[in-house]
């Protein structure tokens, strides 16, 4: 098949390209390279560098495509509170330039990658996905609106369309920017370093934390499997691990003794996230492989800029 993957050279894109390209799928990827990095990508992905919402070379690069996965996005929660108008205009109009171009060229289906914030707040525990959205950030408004055009536009111009709601990814090659960094990198940073781990609220607020190869398992299911089109499926693991249990996993698998400090005031977050896989086992065959601990390990083990 012929993919092309926006956001390519970042942590989730890279390592789906990466994967598609060993099993000798042919490959395109576009990314702004405004946080990616293209090094990481094998040759044989070709890739190009562009923004998301350049409607020309889209058009050329979705020529011959069958299924496009849109991973392109600003990502970082707080960051989207300081500037929800960026936020909007890469995360839902970039969005929508791409399938408008998807479009005009006549690709059969996209997998958009959206995410587990959507929920926000919610009474009852899986999560499923019929549950109704309560997104508390301008990240997770962005994303919501992106699934809707991604599934309307789709359904209006018989493009198939699978929106995958992924929770908390973590793995080598995750972006860890200066301010913001994702916990769990910056937890394994801290640790092996004897630095600070500052923990937001009790710590008692838990999320789910999935591995980077489980959720590219995931991606690489929804370009070919059968009757998903118009489905929003969860991608996570099914348990939900409190930021307390983080701190102490951090300290186990790094050994190192840095000072953990509880910061009361600030805004946690949902209380708690855990997603139900139900539907992902039913429509894509999914189950997670790898338990927290080991991919705290792995992660650790591949990623230079932890050690
Ligand atoms: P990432 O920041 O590593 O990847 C996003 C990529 O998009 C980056 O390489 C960046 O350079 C690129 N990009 C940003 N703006 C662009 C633009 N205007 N044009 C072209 N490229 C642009 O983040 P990630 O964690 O790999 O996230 C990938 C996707 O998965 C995002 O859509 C994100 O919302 C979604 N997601 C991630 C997680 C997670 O835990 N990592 C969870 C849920 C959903």
């Amino acid at each position: 098949m012929q993919f092309l993957i926006t956001g390519a050279a970042g942590f989730l894109g890279s390592a789906l390209a990466n994967r598609l390209a060993n099993e000798g799928q042919s490959v395109r990827g576009l990314d702004d390279l405004s946080t990616g990095d293209p090094n990481v990508l094998s040759p044989d992905i070709h890739f190009t560098r562009g923004d998301i919402n350049d409607r020309p070379k889209l058009w050329t690069l979705l020529q011959g495509v069958d299924c496009v996965y849109h991973l392109a996005a600003r990502v970082l929660v707080p960051e989207s509170v300081l500037y929800p108008r960026e936020y909007n205009q890469v995360n839902v109009g970039g969005t929508v330039t791409l399938m408008e171009a998807m479009r005009d060229v006549g690709v059969r289906r996209v997998v958009f990658i959206s995410s587990g914030a959507i929920y926000g707040d919610q009474e009852t525990q899986p999560l499923r996905e019929d549950a109704t959205p309560r997104p508390r950030s301008p990240y997770a408004v962005s994303k919501l609106a992106a699934e809707y055009y991604v599934r309307t536009i789709g359904q209006l111009w018989g493009i198939e369309t699978v929106c995958l709601r992924v929770f908390n990814a973590y793995g080598p090659g995750q972006h860890m920017p200066p301010v913001h960094a994702p916990v769990i990198p910056a937890f394994l940073r801290q640790a092996s370093l004897n630095g600070t781990l500052i923990v937001h609220g009790e710590g008692t607020q838990t999320r789910d934390y999935v591995y980077v190869d489980d959720v590219v398992n995931a991606m690489a299911a929804a370009a070919t499997a059968p009757d998903v089109d118009q489905h929003i499926i969860n991608v996570g693991t099914g348990q939900e691990v409190s930021i307390r249990e983080l701190v102490r996993l951090a300290l186990e698998v790094t050994g190192g003794d840095p000072e953990v400090v509880y910061n009361p005031r600030n805004d946690r977050g949902p209380a708690h996230m855990c997603a139900d896989l139900t539907l992902a086992r039913q429509k894509l065959g999914y189950q997670p492989q790898t338990l927290l601990e080991e991919g705290l390990r792995k992660t650790l083990e591949l990623d230079l800029r932890l050690r």
